[in-house]
């Protein structure tokens, strides 16, 4: 490992790693991308994205992956299939942080910036055909897929701020929606509380987890628990959505950034600063509200932009 000094290491490869990297790349920072044990991000996950600007007809998400890689290729971009596993940063202004990655304990970049765009991970039931019917009508994401399931009956899983979000946003598409909760109260803001509970389209189940999902290939039902009357329920829906939270990807930098208290990274003023100078994050890793391609795509070039900015007052 030769022990020259990069400008540009970017730790991700979902849509906030290529973004940062095409713009980084034609202001000729020369970045590399350690793309992670998900190459591509979690789009990968989905067969159709809707809602991303520029695609009449949606795309397939590994497709829309591979295209986002081939542009950044066509500047250049160095692309490894490594993992950073741990990250040493100056905490001085101009200062040279070290990021270690792969198998081999010694390989290791040097580099005076560092875009983070590690992702999170969404938390999931943990249940049997949760997986596997992941695009065929189960699906993190209300914005994303509720269009798919207009004036169709939907479920939510949640009881916290992002649930009752999806919960408003899916009544005012579908025909029916359930909100499962496991305990007796909502854990949402008051505001959230209230537009829920006055909601016709909205049935609040309490005490409430799904024990089974019914389908095969596509989702049918689900099977409803109450801890209160232990009696078991069969709803048909054809659309459950799970929001029961994200895990920032951020093991690596605990201690070293500062983190909010659900470990998502802190940005400054709303932009890619983080609390060391040179390190900027991107995407979902600093987005606890949005987790949007497109707003981690911007992100992305935010990040580049600011690190240029950055690299230019050294
Ligand atoms: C099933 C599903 C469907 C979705 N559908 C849509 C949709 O239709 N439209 C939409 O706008 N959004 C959708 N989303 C949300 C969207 O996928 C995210 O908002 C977006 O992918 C976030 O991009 P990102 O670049 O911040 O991170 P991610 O896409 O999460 O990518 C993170 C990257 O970091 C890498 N990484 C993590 N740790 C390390 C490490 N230690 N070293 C190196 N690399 C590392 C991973 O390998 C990965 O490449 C969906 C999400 C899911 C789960």
């Amino acid at each position: 490992m030769n022990n020259k000094i990069h400008n540009c290491v970017i730790i991700g490869s979902g849509p906030a790693g290529y973004s940062s990297s095409i713009y980084a790349a034609r202001s000729g920072l020369n970045p590399i991308i350690l793309s992670g044990n998900l190459p591509g991000g979690q789009l990968i996950n989905t067969n159709y994205i809707d809602n991303y600007l520029g695609f009449p007809n949606g795309i397939n998400g590994s497709k829309f992956m591979d295209n986002c890689k081939k542009q950044a290729e066509r500047f250049n971009v160095k692309i490894l299939n490594e993992s950073a596993f741990k990250v040493d940063l100056s905490n001085k202004v101009g200062g040279i942080h070290k990021i270690f990655f792969g198998k081999e304990k010694n390989n290791f970049f040097l580099s005076k910036g560092i875009i983070i765009a590690t992702g999170s991970t969404p938390k999931t039931l943990g249940i049997k055909k949760e997986k596997k019917l992941l695009g065929s009508g189960i699906s993190f994401c209300a914005v994303c897929d509720g269009f798919f399931y207009k004036k169709k009956n939907v479920a939510i899983v949640g009881g916290g701020d992002t649930a009752l979000e999806y919960a408003n946003y899916l009544s005012r598409i579908c025909k029916k929606v359930y909100l499962l909760v496991r305990k007796n109260y909502l854990k949402a803001s008051k505001i959230l509380q209230n537009n829920v509970i006055n909601n016709n389209n909205i049935t609040i189940l309490f005490k409430s987890t799904i024990s089974d999902i019914i389908g095969d290939n596509v989702l049918e039902g689900i099977k409803i628990f109450n801890y209160n009357t232990k009696n078991y329920e069969l709803k048909q829906i054809s659309g459950l959505f799970i929001a029961i939270g994200h895990y920032p990807n951020t093991i690596l930098f605990k201690n070293k950034l500062d983190l909010d208290s659900k470990g998502f990274i802190i940005v400054k003023n709303g932009g890619t600063n983080t609390s060391v100078p040179g390190i900027f994050a991107a995407g979902d890793v600093k987005d606890s509200n949005y987790k949007q391609a497109i707003t981690s795509a911007s992100s992305g070039c935010m990040a580049a932009l600011d690190l240029e900015k950055y690299l230019y007052s050294l």
